[in-house]
């Protein structure tokens, strides 16, 4: 039997051209690129070639990106960067459904003394732009929204976003900005990427979400924004992220962006076929909630939920037949907590408890469906047969 991989929120499988891109990398090309003989050269050469490619999909200029570790150490940089910059009496916003990189990174700058709300989400997990703005006080100095959602797709108005932020500086003393970060993990693959339309400062993204490596990402960092680094060590990276780069990463992350622009407008139509008919065929089966509004979220993630169907079993069940979801709730750190996005979208325990999330790529096909389908609907009859 051929596995099935319905879980590409979490990672992807890179893309046999982005391999073919980095191999020689590691074989031939595998010098220090922050080394002066040339050999390091043609390294650093790549490097810059990839920061141009990276800085074209996002319409800013080269010295405006930032190669990272991942979205994780990006987000860091991001949050920890403007709390280290402006110090006292400082207050950031974030909404109630980012990554734990972002809240949990909110939550360490919380016992330094920062102030910290959470913007609330509607019941489709969009965040609601009006609380945000009476959220907003003198002393605040980022607002983190993320661009997608990971766990239900839902897609955030960043553009929005991006102009209330824009508006509120153009009343602001220049000395204490307020900064706009959007966490775009998840958008990448599927929504425009243009930063002087998103109006946002910081924007971090990660390879392995795109068909690109693991351990590599990128960051935009608007020219002129005050932060401090939160790591040191060396000048790479303009000083903000020291360390010898990743050139192999690097110029794999360059190759799955490039893809993208070449190929994202076919994949996004190709991912969607496959999710409506995935959605057509799980409507078949009775007390089911779809987690989002299926008409405005990403097209490669499908966030449902099972009355009287735990999410946990379903995942392990499924697991035994070859197939690969993943749950709503954070159960990745062995917690049976609800998914605090599911909490936040107003969902009671008993729908959360029984959600999944099937998310997809363009690797998927719609061959897959019927096996799929046929898996999941006597997963869910064996378990409600099963519960109290
Ligand atoms: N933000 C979002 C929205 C994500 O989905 C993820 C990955 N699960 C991250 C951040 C972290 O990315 P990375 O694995 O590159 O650190």
């Amino acid at each position: 039997m051929k596995n099935i991989y319905y879980d590409n929120a979490a990672t992807t499988k890179v893309d046999d051209r982005v391999i073919a891109e980095m191999i020689p990398f590691y074989t031939e090309h595998f010098a220090n690129p922050h080394a002066v003989h040339s050999q390091g050269q043609i390294a650093l050469d790549a490097v810059e070639k990839a920061r141009e490619t990276v800085a074209k999909f996002f319409n800013c200029e080269n010295q405006e990106i930032i190669f990272t570790a991942g979205a994780t150490e990006g987000n860091n940089i991001a949050i920890q960067g403007v709390v280290n910059k402006f110090k006292e009496n400082i207050h950031i916003i974030c909404s109630a459904i980012e990554h734990p990189s972002v809240l949990e990174t909110c939550r360490e700058m919380k016992k330094r003394g920062v102030k910290i709300d959470y913007v609330p989400v509607d019941e489709n997990g969009v965040v609601l732009v009006g609380k945000l703005q009476k959220l907003i006080k003198s002393n605040t100095v980022l607002v983190s929204v993320m661009y997608a959602n990971n766990e239900v797709g839902s897609v955030q108005p960043i553009k929005e976003i991006g102009e209330l932020i824009k508006t509120e500086n153009e009343k602001r003393d220049k000395k204490l900005p307020l900064y706009f970060h959007t966490d775009a993990v998840q958008a990448v693959n599927y929504l425009d990427c243009d930063v002087s339309e998103l109006n946002c400062d910081f924007l971090t993204m990660s390879g392995h979400k795109i068909n690109g490596p693991k351990g590599i990402g990128a960051m935009f960092i608007k020219k002129g924004v005050k932060f401090s680094p939160v790591q040191f060590g060396g000048h790479q990276e303009f000083g903000v992220r020291p360390g010898t780069a990743n050139v192999p990463g690097i110029v794999g992350l360059a190759k799955a962006i490039e893809l993208i622009s070449s190929e994202g407008k076919a994949n996004f139509k190709k991912v969607k076929k496959v999710r409506d008919k995935l959605v057509k065929e799980i409507s078949k089966i009775d007390n089911i909630k779809i987690n989002c509004d299926l008409s405005t979220s990403l097209p490669n993630i499908l966030n449902v939920s099972f009355l009287k169907a735990e999410g946990e079993s379903i995942l392990m069940m499924l697991d035994m037949e070859g197939i690969a979801i993943s749950t709503g709730s954070a159960c990745s750190s062995g917690s049976l907590e609800p998914s605090h996005v599911l909490s936040a979208m107003g969902r009671k325990p008993e729908w959360s408890h029984g959600s999944i999330r099937i998310s997809l790529s363009k690797f998927n096909s719609e061959v897959e469906v019927a096996v799929f389908i046929k898996a999941l609907s006597v997963v869910i009859e064996k378990l409600r047969k099963m519960a109290p």
